[in-house]
């Protein structure tokens, strides 16, 4: 065997499809907001979805764990698997779906709780059985964030950081031990230092865990994704009907160096935004 086959057998290997995404559209009330998505997201991998303002991210991001459904008003259709299974059909827990798979979002949301019990509020609710203290411990090893407040667990998580609150989300998010964690722009609140700092966890976390994030910063995408997804506003036929498509889905190296699509270059570049 040459040792291009070889190279090339083992990126298939590697590549096992955690979610499937077959003609995905999702609507508020009559208004389509993204169109026609198809893409596989992959397993231990970080996959970016970029794109401009509008272009429904964030909707897309909330289709792969059923967040939309606490959306009034808004809709899935086509279809998304979850490790091979239809994470819509009815006999589906959302809530079951949500524990499984995990968010993290924009602005760093911890209750006004201790640190402690930030962490431990997943595991408790959910029942998890175990040591709590070492439940938590190893969330907030997970997140980076031990030796910063293993001395005051006990203080409320509003005298933290904006950084470390939005690493408190994370070790909350990871507490209960999810396969997925959806994060919608993760640092866009926080300073370049603390973003730094997010970015080189997802690079650890993504080793036990599959990561999606929503990003604006396309030096974001580039430096801590393998993949990328480029979506953008499409006008339909009349003023008012617009919506986000998916128009181009690659290694996040060729989406950056050398996309097939000329809009994914322009958007890339700088051209358009
Ligand atoms: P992005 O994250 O790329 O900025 P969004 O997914 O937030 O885009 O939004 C995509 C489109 O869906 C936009 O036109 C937006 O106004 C609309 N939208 C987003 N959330 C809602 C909502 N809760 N209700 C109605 N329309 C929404
Ligand atoms: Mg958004």
């Amino acid at each position: 065997m040459r040792p291009q086959q070889v190279t090339m057998e083992r990126k298939d290997a590697e590549r096992e499809a955690v979610f499937e995404l077959r003609n995905v559209s999702v609507f508020y009330g009559s208004q389509k907001a993204v169109n026609d998505v198809s893409m596989d997201i992959y397993r231990n991998t970080i996959t970016a979805l970029i794109g401009p303002s509008g272009c429904g991210k964030s909707t897309l991001l909330r289709s792969l764990n059923r967040m939309n459904d606490l959306i009034p008003d808004a809709r899935v259709e086509g279809e998304v698997l979850y490790q091979g299974a239809d994470m819509y059909s009815p006999r589906v827990n959302p809530v079951q779906v949500r524990k499984k798979i995990g968010m993290v979002f924009q602005r760093p949301n911890p209750f006004p709780k201790s640190i402690y019990d930030n962490v431990a509020f997943g595991p408790r609710t959910l029942g998890m059985t175990g040591d709590m203290d070492e439940i938590v411990e190893r969330a907030l090893r997970g997140a980076a964030l031990w030796d910063d407040v293993k001395d005051r667990l006990k203080d409320n998580a509003y005298g933290m950081s904006g950084g470390q609150q939005q690493r408190l989300c994370i070790a909350r998010a990871i507490a209960t031990e999810p396969e997925v964690i959806l994060m919608d722009e993760p640092c866009s609140a926080l300073d370049p230092v603390s973003t730094g700092r997010i970015e080189d966890l997802m690079l650890e976390l993504k080793e036990r865990f599959t990561i999606v994030v929503v990003t604006h910063n396309m030096q974001q995408a580039a430096r801590v994704s393998d993949m990328t997804a480029f979506l953008m506003v499409q006008m339909g036929a009349d003023e008012h009907s617009r919506w986000g498509e998916l128009v181009e889905y690659d290694e996040t190296n060729r989406i950056f160096t050398n996309p097939a699509d000329e809009r994914t270059d322009n958007y890339v570049s700088g051209r358009i935004g």
